[in-house]
């Protein structure tokens, strides 16, 4: 039997119908807010009770609804705005069908307060399914009108069963408002829950759109925000907005699109958007766009659903294509200098052991991509290298000629110069009464067996029956390497094991040397990327680790002519960094009392470090931590000053970790480096400094050094360039 059809009642029709338009609250309070925007409102207040199940609140201070209107308001296909469907084609507000308040009214309990400018007073009226209840009553109230919405969906279980929870529903409801206050900068909105005092969102009337980003999404957001704008005459579109920078990246992408005011979804645009951002952001990371477009009426279909979220427009391809190429213009603009100083991390380099062996089955892994955003883009026209640098003082550049070296005279000088002109010795290439005679440096060290590698234990069982001797022999192929068993050493030793950065060390393992941009930057490459290294930073980690790793077992560098400790410490004193003020006493009884004191350590600075101090109190050598590489001189009274200053001598462990700390601070390769090493005419001249940063400070860097996870992060390693990136940015010029 063939069932029969019947005409449905029309008010289930209507409420179907009006099911569709409005969704949830959230749909309902956006056609409000444009209801409100259309009246020219420029407060609108938002209150919510139960995530708009209960109550919907919309108050505006807009133009009003006349009062002869009220009883058709809520009518379908009652509008103020579209006279004739030719209109539809050119509409510039939002509503246009008349659909919105017909639609709520089927659904829920509408009542509207409201007031014209010229309206003796307000008058309230309650609708139902599209009708007024009872004639409107007048009343008291301001210009602009109030709505209410009451229990949506009460007449559509099945609508009303769909729904989330009153909590979800309420930040639906949030976010259509805020996205709103964004677009609508200028005009006041506000959000809340029903009996709360403080709102959820709240934007000031003489706000700007990043301001109210900054309220809705956060100060990370805003701060990293790009302008963009861009017109067609052509395509006949207008955008103008902000995207978030290749800095920053979301989990999901925020696309808070606007198309003729209207809050929309593209996901074609959204797609296009995605694409242009995969070649900045991480994996799996998202933008944050804000755009508003225009798009000649014309040329839009807003008719496509009656929620009206997609939307689709003529040209789409074309004008997404438009947008696309603008937005990435945008990024590869903007991500130069800025990310240069603030990217002190090495995302491309691994620190944990596991990565490090991932990386190292396939250790030119193309897929092993390093994204725009963690790098340094050089881009010649916006930077040049030394903007990058630390201010750099041009004599450090230029070598100075090295004036005649005269020892002897130069400390008699210093013993009778006045104290004010002896300040002036601390200046680079003045001290040359301590300059060194490398002729006399004694190797007698046996080269050594990698540090890292070597393995106390073993040097333990080779050498099980001998204890802190120092003839002690360890093994054939290194016969006169003393084993050291000091507790403290094996410490400090296990520190730099512990704290190795795998990934840096493997880059420096591996790195080509590109070449010296002063003694303290040195530019090298490792596989597609460019780093810049902070020589400074690294040879002294350097010679740390040399003085803890071969401790106890140290050539000699032996001075030229014994240099009075005691002038020494009195040229530090004088010189500003010492920091010495009137109330730490007179100079010359502090320099007296560094001497006694470093007398008293002698033996111990002998025997560990192969600094020799003679009865008389003058240094006579320094340790050999490096072959062929000397210490500049200059730095050596302070270092003295600082033995007696800053070395816990009480401490076993503190007292081998700080004088390795001095003594590394003062070989480190520094400016003041330059100087020491020109000597041209002498037959014997020492090596360039450049020279030495190449072959002997990164010769040992590459196989002594276990350089600390440190140096990732605070600016000792910076990447500078990775090659494929710098394709895209030359794929532009
Ligand atoms: P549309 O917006 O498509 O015209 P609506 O159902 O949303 O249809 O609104 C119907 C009419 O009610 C509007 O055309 C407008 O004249 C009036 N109206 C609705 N809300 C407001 C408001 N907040 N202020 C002034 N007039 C309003
Ligand atoms: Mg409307």
């Amino acid at each position: 039997m063939a069932g029969v059809i019947r005409r449905l009642d029309e008010t289930v029709v209507n409420r179907i119908a009006a099911g569709e338009v409005i969704q949830r609250p959230a749909n309902a309070i956006k056609e409000m807010i444009e209801n409100c925007l259309d009246a020219k409102s420029t407060n609108i207040q938002v209150t919510v009770k139960e995530g708009g199940l209960k109550l919907i609140q919309i108050q505006d201070n807009g133009t009003g609804i006349r009062k002869e209107d009220l009883e058709i308001v809520c009518e379908r296909f009652t509008t103020s705005k579209l006279q004739t469907f030719e209109d539809l084609t050119s509409i510039s507000t939002y509503g246009f069908r008349g659909e919105a308040l017909a639609s709520i009214s089927h659904v829920a309990h509408v009542t509207i307060t409201t007031k014209t400018a010229d309206g003796k007073c307000a008058y309230r009226a309650n609708y139902c399914d599209g009708k007024l209840k009872a004639p409107s009553k007048p009343c008291a109230g301001n210009q602009g009108t109030l709505i209410s919405v009451e229990d949506l969906f009460y007449n559509v279980p099945t609508r009303r069963k769909a729904l989330k929870s009153p909590s979800e529903e309420y930040s639906r409801i949030v976010e259509v408002v805020s996205r709103y206050a964004i677009h609508n900068s200028g005009k006041s909105f506000t959000v809340k829950k029903q009996g709360e005092m403080v709102a959820d969102v709240k934007t000031l009337p003489n706000a700007s759109v990043l301001d109210n980003i900054r309220v809705v999404f956060g100060v990370a957001v805003s701060r990293e925000l790009i302008e963009v704008g861009c017109e067609d005459q052509k395509l006949a579109f207008k955008l103008q907005g902000y995207i978030s920078n290749a800095n920053y990246s979301v989990k999901k992408c925020i696309l808070i699109l606007f198309i003729n005011h209207r809050l929309v979804e593209s996901s074609a645009l959204k797609k296009a958007i995605e694409t242009v951002y995969t070649a900045y952001l991480p994996k799996n990371t998202h933008p944050f766009l804000y755009l508003s477009l225009e798009i000649a009426p014309h040329n839009i279909d807003v008719n496509v659903h009656p929620t009206k979220h997609e939307v689709h427009f003529l040209h789409e391809d074309c004008i997404i294509e438009s947008i696309q190429k603008h937005i990435e213009s945008k990024l590869l603009g903007s991500n130069s200098s800025r990310t240069y100083f603030t990217q002190t991390l090495l995302p491309g380099l691994s620190a944990s052991v596991s990565d490090v062996k991932a990386s190292n089955s396939s250790s030119a892994d193309p897929s092993e991509r390093v994204y725009a955003h963690q790098m340094v883009r050089t881009d010649s026209k916006a930077q040049k290298l030394d903007a990058f640098l630390q201010p750099v003082s041009k004599p450090s550049l230029v070598p100075k000629p090295a004036s005649p070296p005269a020892p002897a005279q130069a400390t008699a000088e210093v013993d009778d110069a006045e104290m004010g002109d002896a300040v002036d010795s601390l200046e680079p290439g003045a001290s040359k009464d301590l300059e060194l005679d490398s002729g006399h440096v004694q190797s007698e060290t046996p080269p050594r067996k990698r540090p890292h590698i070597e393995e106390d234990g073993d040097d333990h069982t080779a050498a099980c029956t001998r204890k802190e001797n120092k003839d002690d022999l360890t093994a054939a192929s290194t016969p006169r390497r003393r084993v050291i068993k000091l507790t403290s050493v094996k410490e400090l030793r296990n520190e730099i094991t512990e704290q190795t950065h795998n990934g840096l060390q493997e880059m420096l393992q591996n790195h080509s040397f590109v070449g010296c941009v002063n003694p303290q930057w040195t530019l090298v490459q490792h596989h597609t990327k460019l780093y810049l290294l902070n020589a400074t930073k690294l040879s002294q980690e350097l010679f740390y680790q040399i003085l803890i790793y071969d401790f106890g077992n140290f050539g000699v560098l032996r001075l030229s002519s014994p240099a009075p400790l005691y002038d020494l410490a009195m040229l530090a004193l004088d010189s500003e960094e010492s920091g010495w003020t009137e109330e730490d006493g007179p100079k010359e009884g502090l320099a007296q009392y560094i001497v006694d004191f470093l007398k008293k350590k002698s033996e111990m600075l002998e025997d560990y470090f192969s600094m020799e101090i003679d009865e008389e109190g003058n240094l006579t050598a320094l340790p050999l931590l490096l072959d062929n590489y000397t210490p500049a001189m200059e730095g050596l009274p302070l270092f003295i000053l600082r033995l007696a200053t800053e070395v816990n001598w009480d401490n076993e462990r503190e007292c081998f970790r700080d004088f390795s700390k001095e003594c590394s601070q003062f070989y480190s390769i520094r400016k003041q480096y330059t100087v020491e090493t020109e000597d041209a005419d002498s037959p014997d001249a020492e090596p360039s400094w450049q020279w030495k940063v190449e072959h002997v400070l990164f010769k040992a860097l590459r196989s002594l050094l276990s350089p600390p996870k440190h140096f990732s992060e605070d600016g000792s390693v910076l990447q500078i360039a990775n090659l494929p990136d710098l394709y895209k940015v030359f794929e532009r010029c």
